[in-house]
């Protein structure tokens, strides 16, 4: 819907009224406890925490603070839950993660309105991107499940037993179901970690396997802060980690788990180039490039954060996407209208801060359209950043905000050059209409996905994960199911 508001200098100007998506489908309970062995426990801890909502900063439940004691519950449970879901046949198995993956659409609004309340993203990405991919997740996993030795000839696959996981807050839900629906289809039980700012759809989740009949302790979801994640690593009857978030925290646990014969896999951060060719469709570009740095505020691991520009569309591109950008609309994320939300946490927002004054310290060129910021909570509008060196530290290090640093390069030889210099190799975009060009790039890009004429596309068959400092391992397609799959011989 739109309204008619007079302008400043007496003209009229089309904007956008409200479209706010009623919360009234979610009621979130004042408190969660544990959810472990199938029942909802109060932590031995004795601890709990708030979460909040980042865009009004309005406490929206209290959440179990899982301590050592906690942990070694769980994974206990785990331990009992394992001997019954590794016992079923493999249809039986699928049978459930169909019964999940048909929830998750059941109940898919619910789901995101309660992750945008819970984490800041916009209500159109939860409900468009988010949910349906975690329930294709659960839907592609199902089919796995009685089809494995199809998957591996001759290798004998076999559960590896207890599966520690650990996700961060950008796609608490999506990452959830990367994790769980692989690890379930192998016939593994899960002890879920979920982020200390975005615990509320993990644990409306432990209702869906309630509502699913999942057989006890397949599942179990303890929420705490880092101290528990470290706390389930550091624990001897794990037989398999994996963990999305921080490369920082990723070494941390590959130090912790050394020597100890547990394997893991590690989906880390990321410092995209996004490549575009003098010879692209442009218009189609610019969307790829918006969508590649402003989805999700830019907290996307393989975000387009660097973008390449051939020297001689510089200037024409640069013009194109100062006016889409001053289309962007912030705010609040329940709004169906709404394509930037709130920065997930205080400390988040702290330190896109800090890069972005570096930024400048630094001699990059800032630019930021014309934005409102509501007055409660954790906003930072669109962000370009021209006159970059690649030595800058918004260059190099990842921000993980709505933040973009633009660099030019001449030849293609130049613009490989220049998007693997970086720590990291997690994912690149390319822009041209020649597709031997794509093929030439793609075969020297040291990236896990190279996007052509496209960003951010994901799909369960389609494995995902890292070179060098984004980790290794892969999630999705049947690489991920060969990480949580022992085999004979
Ligand atoms: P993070 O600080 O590394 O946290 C990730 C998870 O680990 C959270 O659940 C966190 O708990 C927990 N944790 C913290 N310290 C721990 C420790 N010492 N031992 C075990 N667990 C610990 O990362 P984040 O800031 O939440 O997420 C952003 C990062 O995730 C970015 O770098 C992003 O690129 C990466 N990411 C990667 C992918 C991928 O597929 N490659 C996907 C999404 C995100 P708390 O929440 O309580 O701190
Ligand atoms: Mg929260």
């Amino acid at each position: 819907m739109t309204d008619i508001e007079p302008r400043t200098d007496g003209g009229l100007e089309w904007t956008y009224a409200p479209a706010p998506e009623s919360r009234a489908i979610v009621s979130f309970e004042e408190r969660y406890g544990l959810y472990v062995g199938g029942e909802t426990v109060e932590p031995r801890s004795g601890e709990w925490f708030t979460s909040a909502s980042p865009a009004t900063e309005e406490p929206l439940a209290e959440v179990a603070q899982a301590g050592p004691e906690d942990v070694d519950l769980a994974v206990g449970a785990a331990r009992a839950g394992y001997e019954t879901w590794s016992g079923l046949r493999p249809s039986e198995r699928a049978k459930y993660l169909f019964r999940i993956a048909r929830i998750l659409q059941e109940r898919a609004r619910e789901l995101a309105v309660a992750e945008s309340l819970d984490g800041g993203k916009p209500i159109k990405e939860s409900r468009d991107v988010d949910l349906p991919l975690a329930a294709a997740h659960f839907f592609y996993h199902a089919g796995w499940a009685d089809k494995l030795e199809y998957a591996f000839p001759n290798r004998r696959p076999r559960p590896l037993g207890v599966a520690a996981q650990i996700i961060p807050w950008n796609f608490p839900l999506l990452m959830l179901a990367w994790k769980v629906a692989p690890a379930l289809a192998c016939g593994n039980s899960v002890v879920l970690k979920p982020a200390e700012t975005t615990p509320l759809t993990a644990l409306l989740f432990a209702d869906v396997c309630r509502q699913a009949e999942l057989p006890p302790g397949a599942v179990n979801i303890i929420t705490g802060d880092g101290s528990t994640g470290a706390e389930l690593v550091r624990h001897t009857g794990i037989d398999k980690v994996a963990f999305t978030g921080s490369t920082e925290v990723g070494k941390a646990i590959q130090r912790e788990l050394a020597g100890r014969g547990v394997p893991h896999t590690l989906e880390l951060g990321g410092k995209a180039a996004n490549i575009v060719f003098e010879d692209c469709a442009l218009d189609q570009a610019i969307e790829g490039i918006v969508n590649g740095i402003y989805f999700n505020q830019g907290h996307v691991c393989c975000a387009g954060s660097r973008l390449l520009v051939q020297e001689s569309i510089l200037e024409p591109l640069l013009g194109k996407l100062r006016g889409r950008l001053s289309t962007l609309r912030l705010g609040d994320p329940l709004d169906k209208n709404t394509d930037i939300g709130a920065i997930n946490s205080r400390a988040q927002l702290d330190r896109i801060t800090e890069l972005v004054e570096s930024g400048q310290a630094e001699g990059a060129e800032l630019y930021q359209p014309a934005c409102e910021l509501p007055e409660r909570g954790y906003w930072f509008p669109p962000t370009v950043f021209t006159n970059v060196a690649q030595s800058f530290r918004i260059a190099q290090e990842e921000i993980f905000g709505p933040v973009l640093s633009v660099m030019t390069f001449r030849t293609p030889a130049e613009a490989v050059d220049k998007a693997n210099n970086t720590a990291y190799g997690l994912s690149a975009g390319v822009w041209t209409e020649k597709g031997s060009r794509i093929l030439w790039m793609a075969a020297r890009l040291r990236a896990g996905v190279v996007w052509a004429n496209t960003f951010n596309r994901f799909d369960p068959a389609s494995p995902f994960g890292g070179y060098k400092e984004s980790g290794f391992g892969r999630e999705g397609g049947r690489h991920g199911l060969e990480a949580y799959l022992g085999f004979e011989g």
